[in-house]
């Protein structure tokens, strides 16, 4: 069976992509230095005999040199994630994504690792008018963060042109689902509402709320990165998305209705950075990669409540 490395799997998707990966029957070695994920994650992957971790810091060579032997696939996805935190503090973010990203690059091309799937981010297209986004436009990153996840991408298309070994970089569009931390100043937008609504509480919006998301349930997500790595695509950018989106403001309403709760939103001023619309045209994945999302917004949402509800009985 396969060894991957997974890289910040402490953290939302990292932790829920070593469970598939273990499903799998992959071999699975994981690295954090838990600057935002949970040791809850850590602690339902340790159930397994197949699952190994090591605590340490991707911008740190012999952290990562130490966990590279016998990989064949590196699933990158530590980064210190979030725009507004990305603005109030841009060198963590830097250092974290883009120096981090170049180690393990480079660590992994070196140890002969087949294939490096990188997490990049919706946020590189900036708030350009025209929707879908689609692969081939221009990129505006907007953000601290967004430049780091465009520096992220592009180096590791460099790495495939340059070395013999082949990467691909995921476009995530707002990946939501289980595990998500609800908690803290960065949440993501569905597991915050969601936390704040089942203790009564009003959701803040920033802005006049018609911003929209392209909301696409972690599943999906898993799947795109296991295609990208086993399929023979390399040196190439894909959008992971459902295709379709939603404004923050249907958001609240389709809370309200899931959780029979009837808050009003919070509206407060817009966040610097955020951008106005997402919406990603997938037809590149699902040609190349065979990319198909198999969870909707709704039955994702539902899922994320019924995970969040059960964490906060136990
Ligand atoms: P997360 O914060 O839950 O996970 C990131 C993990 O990386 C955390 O466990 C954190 O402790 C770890 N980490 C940070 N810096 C590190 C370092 N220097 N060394 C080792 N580990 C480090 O976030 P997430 O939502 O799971 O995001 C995973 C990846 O997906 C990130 O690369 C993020 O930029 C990207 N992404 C996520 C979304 C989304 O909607 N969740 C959207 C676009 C891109």
């Amino acid at each position: 069976m396969p060894t991957a490395l997974v890289t910040g799997v402490a953290g939302f998707i990292g932790s829920n992509l070593a469970d598939a990966l273990l499903e799998r029957d992959y071999e699975v070695i994981g690295i954090d230095n838990l600057e935002t994920g949970q040791r809850s994650n850590l602690d339902r992957l340790k159930t397994n005999n197949a699952f190994t971790f090591s605590e340490g810091d991707i911008r740190n060579r012999g952290d990562v040199e130490s966990v590279i032997e016998g990989v064949d696939y590196v699933f990158h996805q530590a980064a210190v994630p979030s725009v507004p935190r990305s603005v109030d503090d841009p060198v963590t973010s830097t250092e974290a994504n883009c120096t981090g990203t170049a180690v393990v690059l480079d660590v992994a091309r070196k140890a002969g690792v087949e294939n490096v799937v990188v997490a990049s981010s919706s946020s590189v297209y900036g708030s350009s008018e025209k929707l879908p986004k689609v692969e081939t436009m221009p990129t505006k990153p907007e953000s601290p963060y967004a430049l780091s996840k465009y520096y992220a991408e592009q180096l590791a298309m460099q790495c495939s042109e340059l070395y013999d070994i082949e990467t691909v970089a995921l476009r995530y569009f707002n990946i939501f689902g289980p595990h998500q931390d609800p908690g803290g100043n960065y949440a993501a937008v569905i597991p915050k509402f969601i936390g704040l609504m089942l203790a009564g509480e009003r959701p803040v919006i920033y802005g006049d709320g018609n911003q929209s998301r392209d909301f696409t349930y972690i599943d999906n997500a898993v799947q795109a990165n296991i295609l990208a790595a086993e399929r023979d695509v390399s040196g190439e950018v894909f959008n992971v998305a459902c295709g379709g989106r939603r404004t923050i403001n249907e958001l609240v309403e389709t809370l309200n209705e899931k959780l029979g709760t009837e808050l009003d939103p919070i509206y407060d001023d817009p966040r610097p950075g955020d951008v106005r619309h997402s919406n990603a045209d997938i037809s590149k994945a699902k040609t190349k990669l065979g990319y198909d999302p198999s969870v909707d917004f709704e039955d994702g949402v539902e899922r994320t409540i019924s995970s969040l509800q059960a964490t906060e009985q136990n």
